[in-house]
């Protein structure tokens, strides 16, 4: 595995794969097994696979945590060469933004909510760094948790609106065993507030079931949300939402497009989000009616 921390390096090394398909996982290191699981989505579609790590210092906002993110290259690297990648691409803050950096991609309309509401200049830092990274890669396709619901409805916007030759591939969230969405951030938690933390999952979960049983109205389900967050006393809930999937904007009620619920939540020095897609599916009458011998 190679490991390379300048651009021209690694447009050197990417010249080599072509023609064959190249599949890029970028992360800010730290990594899991949700990382791993996009490594091995990417080295089964792919001919070669390049790993970027690099903590993007401009998604941060001067009161966030970017000075004490979690960092471990070494291990990072071992479990990239365990996991059969070609390539890990890790540079420098100053060859990504020189000193003379003026350049930044705004993505309107899906990055206004959540947590684009929450963190104002979050996506703008996302949408630029992919787009740079896009660019200096050149990835046949690259690979995005569902973890981060907005940030791949961001990105594949981004790259419909600037033609970015790029595929995105979005893959399932991977959770510990109690269902906590695995994220490098669980790290700042305490034994205490680990145990607190699954209640995320709980009340995505307490949600999905209300609309398996046919609720409906987007209010009562947030409304199941917050129930199940109020039971844990060191969850501060920042937002829940029940959303169109596409467009983000909340809904009244749940109708054809599904819905996705998503919530974020401060546990300790901890801010983790998580989400769950409710997937259309046709009315219980529907159903009943579809498998019924005189629908003929
Ligand atoms: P990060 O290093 O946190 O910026 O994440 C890098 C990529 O890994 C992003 O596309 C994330 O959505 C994805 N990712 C983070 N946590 C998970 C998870 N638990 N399951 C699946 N993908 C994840």
């Amino acid at each position: 595995m190679q490991v390379l921390e300048q651009i021209r390096d690694l447009r050197i090394a990417r010249q080599a794969y072509a023609p064959a398909d190249v599949g890029f996982v970028p992360t800010m290191g730290y990594l899991h097994a949700g990382h791993l699981h996009l490594v091995e989505q990417a080295r089964r579609d792919n001919a070669h696979v390049i790993v970027s790590i690099f903590v993007n210092p401009t998604q941060f906002a001067p009161h966030e945590d970017l000075a004490t993110y979690p960092r471990n290259m070494e291990r990072d690297l071992h479990l990239l060469a365990e996991a059969g990648v070609d390539l890990v691409f890790a540079p420098p803050v100053s060859a990504i933004y020189p000193d003379d950096y003026n350049t930044y991609v705004e993505v309107g309309g899906v990055t206004e909510m959540l947590e684009g509401a929450a963190r104002p200049t979050f996506f703008r830092g996302v949408a630029t760094v992919v787009c740079k990274l896009f660019n200096i890669v050149q990835p046949t396709r690259a690979y995005f948790g569902q973890k981060d619901y907005q940030q791949t409805i961001v990105v594949r916007q981004m790259t419909r609106d600037l033609n970015l030759p790029v595929e995105v591939v979005v893959c399932p969230t991977v959770r510990e065993r109690d269902g906590l969405a695995m994220s490098s951030r669980n790290s700042y938690l305490s034994v205490t507030e680990r145990r607190a933390a699954p209640v995320l999952y709980q009340a995505l979960i307490a949600a999905r079931r209300h609309y398996q049983q046919g609720a409906r109205d987007a209010e009562l389900l947030r409304e199941v949300m917050r129930n199940m967050l109020a039971t844990e006393p060191l969850a501060k809930p920042e937002y829940v939402s029940v959303a169109d999937p596409q467009t983000l904007q909340e809904l009244a009620q749940v109708g054809d497009q599904g819905a996705v619920l998503s919530l974020a939540v401060r546990i300790g020095p901890a801010r983790l989000i998580d989400n769950m897609l409710l997937e259309p599916r046709p009315t219980e009458t529907e159903h009943r009616l579809k498998g019924d011998p005189h629908d003929e």
